[in-house]
């Protein structure tokens, strides 16, 4: 559901990358509030309740802030898994990832661990990304490649337009977004800074081809030991299958 601001490359090194991502809170910053809820009056797009969102099939995974995995603790531990994608293999073979994802149930659509006959059975108390969808505001590229701001997810592909939103509204929307994507971006720099030190602290360091074998080795079924990114610290899972 969320799609990093910055294409995260493990061979860029670490310093480099937190410049980046640094870059992209200070663009962040200064996009003016005014002009997301601008844009959110203009598109007018209302939620049908299809639900669609909350399967993999059509929005990949759900990232959790660390707020979030609180939530998720206290409700149901086992809806966590090791967001997909780590960002980096030490020499030992060990991956390392930013943070966690939402299960997903074991249907065709990939459904999210809390939905339950097409409804979410914790929404009262859904996730950070769960309730600004399908609002945003990052930078990504398109399909031809040139980056650029998003601010609506999926546009045209769900739910309806050109409704009418109040102004205030759209003003609570576009900060509610501007927040979101701002503890994301501090969460990977955090993520980042900690592994910068971790590294060095342990004598480690990413090797690509290490980090290459073992996806191999995953998908024949070979458990690897992912450390997950949380809350400050590094929380250890065995991982047998790709997420
Ligand atoms: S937690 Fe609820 S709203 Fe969020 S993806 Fe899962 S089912 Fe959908
Ligand atoms: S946000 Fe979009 S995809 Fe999700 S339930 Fe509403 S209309 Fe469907």
């Amino acid at each position: 559901m969320h799609t990093p601001v910055v294409v995260v490359v493990s061979l860029v090194p670490i310093p480099y990358r937190i410049v980046a991502l640094v870059q992209e809170q200070n663009n962040l910053f200064a996009y003016p509030v005014d002009r997301l809820a601008n844009i959110i009056r203009e598109i007018g797009f209302r939620c049908t309740c299809c639900a669609k969102c909350c399967t993999r099939a059509f929005n990949g995974h759900v990232f959790l802030l660390d707020r979030d995995v609180a939530v998720v603790k206290t409700i149901d531990p086992a809806a966590l898994e090791p967001a997909p994608g780590p960002e980096f293999c030490d020499q030992h073979g060990t991956f390392y990832v930013s943070g966690y994802a939402l299960r997903a149930q074991d249907d065709d659509a990939g459904s999210c661990w809390f939905l339950e006959n097409g409804r979410c059975r914790i929404y009262d108390r859904r996730f950070s990304i769960c309730r600004i969808y399908p609002y945003m505001l990052h930078r990504e590229a398109d399909a031809q490649g040139s980056v650029d701001w998003r601010q609506i997810s999926g546009l045209d592909k769900h739910g309806e337009y050109n409704h009418e939103i109040s102004e205030d509204e759209c003003r609570i929307l576009a900060r509610e977004t501007k927040e979101y994507e701002n503890a994301f971006l501090t969460q990977e720099i955090s993520f980042l800074e900690f592994m910068q030190d971790y590294f060095s602290l342990h004598r480690l360091r990413h090797v690509q081809k290490v980090y290459d074998d073992r996806v191999r080795q995953l998908k024949k079924g070979t458990p690897v030991t992912v450390m997950v990114y949380s809350d400050g610290q590094l929380e250890e899972h065995r991982v047998t299958r790709e997420g």
